[in-house]
């Protein structure tokens, strides 16, 4: 260990920054953000040190540093751009057993700083001790993506029932065993969820009855399209925590790889046709496994809750009283036309979007044609693979011009994506022609001819025969 980590208890207590600049600004922000008495030493302030002062949160007493302004602090900052005044404030320092940090100089400096993760009260301090400060930093940023933000109040809540839990569980073996069933139990989620006042009757009822078994939930996760840039922070945490993972076909091998390396991951189907576990034996599963205490992340491609299922198995899971969280996720509509080119609404174009699917023909049957034939709007239909010709014939039937650009995206934003851009009247035909698979979506309405300019992901989009025919002419 080349550094000894400490926290220092910095509050009422005094501090002095020299330097006036952008620099001690920012150790100032922090410094204040722990209590700490701050005398600055500078000739000039900048105008946020200025602003701290007018607020009364800092003194600006003296333009030139002495030796003797050591005397009355317990930390001392040099953060000037003049490097013999910053030697001069380490060299002050040691005769007098301050602690020193010398801004960007970890060899003048007898104390640094960390990079943190702040989710007060809990800190993390990452620290390479001056070796390598950008890989400290790096490290910052993947623990920042990985811990949640509602870890700082978690432990607030831990530090108010400290005393009750202690005075309950005095024995310190006891005490272990009870915060590790609490931790992994339903309060974090909880507190996550923002259920504060349920958090409470939680810990309270944990007290009376301290039990070993943890208390298993579900969190239904949207994966996105299939690029893991496109998962939020939330479904990765999710997909890191998870004992189990329920997943559909359309999840990508690639957000798959991000989730826990020990996590059992079980392929639940649903392709539009080929074999899918039945609906009722996924809320089986489900509910099972969060029956035994485990988390369960049921991951869905795109958004859950669109043409997703989720709402049903919500239902499951709340009838069988398990616990549950959503986490929402880019839906396909969305995806594949940012990576597409395709504005879904654009002043000149359509002023609205309506996402649909032709998935059975039951479906089919019940849509409103009248309404989807409308000009001036987007759809954006899902799951079109199998009624090509009914969506063209009866969209033209119900009044939408034969000429209407259509756009088709397979494999929206991952590696594979292909884009067709034509007419309403060629649909079926461009399907066949460039012979077009799941997943895949299709949008009907001006906005798709805008692909051919807009596209910057993958190739270039190919375009239909007629619609060629109209270019030329
Ligand atoms: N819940 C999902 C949709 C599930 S329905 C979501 O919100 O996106 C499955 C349909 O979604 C597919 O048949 C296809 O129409 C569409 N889809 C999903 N991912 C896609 C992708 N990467 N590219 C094109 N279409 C996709």
């Amino acid at each position: 260990m080349n550094l000894y980590p400490i926290f220092a208890e910095l509050r009422g207590r005094s501090v002095l920054v020299v330097g006036g600049g952008h620099v001690a600004e920012r150790k100032v922000a922090m410094l204040l953000r722990a209590g700490a008495r701050i005398d600055v030493v500078a000739t000039r302030l900048c105008s946020g040190l200025l602003a701290c002062k007018e607020r009364g949160e800092l003194s600006h007493r003296a333009l030139q540093f002495t030796p003797q302004q050591l005397d009355a602090v317990w930390l001392v900052v040099a953060a000037t751009d003049d490097a013999a005044l910053n030697r001069r404030v380490a060299e002050a320092a040691g005769p007098r057993q301050k602690w020193v940090n010398v801004v960007d100089d970890a060899a003048l400096s007898t104390f640094q700083v960390p990079a943190l993760i702040d989710r007060s009260p809990l800190m993390i301090a990452v620290s390479s001790g001056g070796s390598a400060p950008m890989l400290a930093r790096l490290v910052r940023e993947r623990l920042e993506r990985w811990l949640e933000p509602s870890l700082g109040v978690l432990a607030g809540l831990l530090d108010r029932w400290r005393g009750r839990i202690r005075a309950a569980l005095p024995e310190i073996n006891a005490r272990r065993d009870y915060y590790d069933a609490l931790l992994q139990g339903a309060l974090p989620a909880l507190v996550e969820k923002g259920r504060l006042d349920e958090a409470e009757v939680e810990l309270a009822s944990s007290l009376r009855a301290p039990s070993g078994a943890r208390r298993g939930r579900v969190v239904l996760v949207g994966a996105g399209p299939g690029a893991a840039g496109l998962l939020t922070l939330d479904a990765l945490r999710a997909l890191q925590q998870a004992d189990v993972i329920l997943y559909d076909r359309l999840v990508s091998a690639e957000v798959l790889e991000l989730a826990r390396r020990d996590a059992q991951r079980i392929e639940v189907g649903k392709s539009g046709g080929g074999n899918s576990t039945p609906q009722e034996e996924i809320h089986r599963l489900l509910i099972e496994h969060a029956q035994r205490g485990e988390v369960v992340v049921r991951l869905k491609g795109g958004d859950p809750f669109i043409f997703g299922r989720g709402g049903e198995e919500l239902e499951a899971l709340r009838a069988a009283g398990i616990d549950y969280s959503v986490v929402p996720g880019i839906t396909a509509a969305v995806a594949c036309a940012a990576y597409a080119g395709i504005p879904l609404t654009h002043r000149e174009h359509a002023q609205s979007l309506r996402l649909v699917t032709a998935h059975c023909a039951r479906s089919i049957d019940t849509l409103d044609w009248q309404a989807l034939a409308q000009e001036r709007q987007t759809l954006a239909v899902y799951m079109a693979g199998k009624h090509l010709t009914t969506l063209r014939d009866r969209l033209i039937a119900f009044g939408r011009a034969a000429s209407t650009p259509v756009a088709l995206v397979e494999n929206g934003s991952r590696r594979e994506q292909r884009v067709i851009v034509g007419r309403l009247d060629e649909l079926p035909d461009l399907v066949r022609s460039h012979a077009l698979a799941a997943p895949m979506l299709l949008y009907i309405g001006e906005v798709a001819a805008l692909a051919g300019e807009l596209n910057w992901f993958g190739d270039a989009p190919l375009i239909g025969q007629a619609a060629l025919l109209a270019k030329a002419a």
